[in-house]
């Protein structure tokens, strides 16, 4: 069973923060996404720095920074 709060940022799981971003499409969900390697849950909010791969998979940005280490986001750093 999912948790209410997000795992990552232990806000709740309001309507508002379950818009995520599949490529440049939205994807409206009624509940938290689960990571597919730790398994936490997490909102959109968190989400924000990357993009759902498919309908089902989908990395949090812990993991996401794991496998995508080039995204262009660590530049300068
Ligand atoms: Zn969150
Ligand atoms: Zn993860």
């Amino acid at each position: 069973m999912q948790p209410l709060t997000c795992q990552s940022c232990r806000r709740p799981a309001e309507a508002s923060r379950l818009t995520y971003r599949r490529g440049t499409e939205c994807v409206a969900r009624e509940g938290l996404l689960q990571c597919d390697l730790c398994e936490r849950f997490a909102c959109a909010d968190c989400l924000e720095v990357y993009d759902i791969f498919s309908g089902y998979d989908f990395l949090c940005h812990i993991c996401a920074q794991i496998f995508l280490p080039a995204r262009g986001s660590q530049r300068g750093h």
